[in-house]
């Protein structure tokens, strides 16, 4: 409440000020004293001084403004450090199979008799992956394979050297002929549905179920280690990234949660945070998108338009469903928070993205 009555009194002084300033422009005027028209247009394009916080405003930060500290990542979100002189933790996923990472992005690889294969090769750990396959084998890198086409996990592609097979989904293709990245070479084999790869005696199958993130975007299995990975849509113990890690389609990122959770599997991948997953990280994302998914339907449904308005505001329906939806989120995070603020790493940091674009996406889809 410190800050909101500090607040308060900002406001009031800025209104204050707004006043005076009025009070002399108004003089201006009537002792004949010139006003050019770029001073008056300036004027018609300043927004009012901000008004009071809307009702029941929630404590969580809206998004554009700065607060002294987030809240603490709780230490079931944290994974094993990361040596120093190294930069990098290597995770042994069994029979072969190895995760990198800085503890905030992830890639893997599998060793068989005659080489590796990569899977994703992010900016941040181009530099490491060699480093790391060093420490478990000699043999050289002959496979990559795109989890979807970012660049934040495949732009250290060019960076490995050499003449890989890549193999990705035919809407990678698509989109990285479209981005011509030189740090992101077009992949060599596509595929549309299931594509199985054989190397000695090690298999990965990877597999396309639709838009969620974005198009092309695919599971990658490694049946013999029980390990799945899926990129950019569940993040073990954290709130997802903003917007729902900007899926591209929501309705279909949520069915991608929800699919993650009825596969079988031990180990989950997911690019993104410091450890792998279990079953029981999927489960709470999955909670946390109908809870999302809920509040936002309810606030829809109960928030009034044009309360609190400013009438002279009445014919900019762009500043009326701004209005409407500020409120929609706010009630959605007011709901949210009791629940899920001490259960994710970051919630607060990223709850009203959720909101704003549950909302919207209840709205429309
Ligand atoms: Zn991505």
């Amino acid at each position: 409440m410190g800050s909101r009555s500090v607040n308060r009194v900002l406001i009031t002084k800025s209104r204050a000020v707004s006043l005076s300033l009025t009070a002399v422009m108004v003089a201006a005027i009537y002792s004949f004293t010139p006003v050019t028209r770029g001073q008056s247009a300036h004027r018609a394009n300043e927004q009012g001084s901000p008004g009071d916080p809307y009702p029941n405003m929630p404590l969580i930060a809206p998004i554009g403004v700065r607060i002294g500290k987030y809240m603490d990542v709780p230490a079931s979100s944290q994974g094993a450090a990361i040596d120093p002189a190294k930069g990098y933790r290597l995770q042994n996923l069994g029979n072969g199979l190895y995760m990198v990472t800085d503890n905030a992005i992830q890639s893997m690889f599998l060793v068989y008799d005659r080489g590796v294969v990569v899977i994703d090769v992010p900016q941040n750990l181009a530099a490491y992956i060699p480093q790391a396959i060093a420490e478990v084998s000699d043999q050289p890198i002959t496979h990559i394979i795109y989890s979807h086409s970012h660049a934040d996990h495949i732009g250290g592609a060019k960076a490995l050297g050499g003449h890989p097979t890549i193999i990705a989904h035919e809407e990678t293709l698509r989109l990285l002929k479209r981005d011509a990245d030189p740090n992101r070479p077009l992949p060599t084999v596509t595929f549309a549905d299931k594509y199985t790869l054989h190397v000695g005696q090690q298999v990965l199958e990877l597999s396309y179920h639709g838009n969620g993130h974005e198009p092309g975007n695919i599971f990658i299995s490694a049946p013999a280690q029980r390990v799945l990975m899926v990129v950019d849509v569940v993040f073990p113990g954290w709130m997802p990234w903003r917007r729902f890690a900007l899926a591209q389609d929501i309705p279909g990122y949520f069915a991608h949660v929800e699919e993650i959770g009825k596969m079988d599997w031990d180990t989950f991948v997911g690019g993104h945070v410091a450890r792998t997953g279990t079953h029981a990280d999927v489960d709470v994302q999955i909670d946390f998108d109908r809870d999302v998914k809920a509040a936002a339907k309810m606030a829809l449904a109960t928030t009034e338009f044009g309360v609190g308005l400013n009438p002279v505001d009445k014919e900019n329906p762009w500043a009326f469903f701004d209005n409407y939806i500020d409120r929609v989120a706010a009630q959605c995070v007011n709901t949210l928070t009791p629940k899920w603020s001490p259960k994710l790493a970051g919630f607060d940091v990223y709850v009203w993205d959720q909101c704003y674009s549950m909302e919207q996406t209840l709205r429309i889809e």
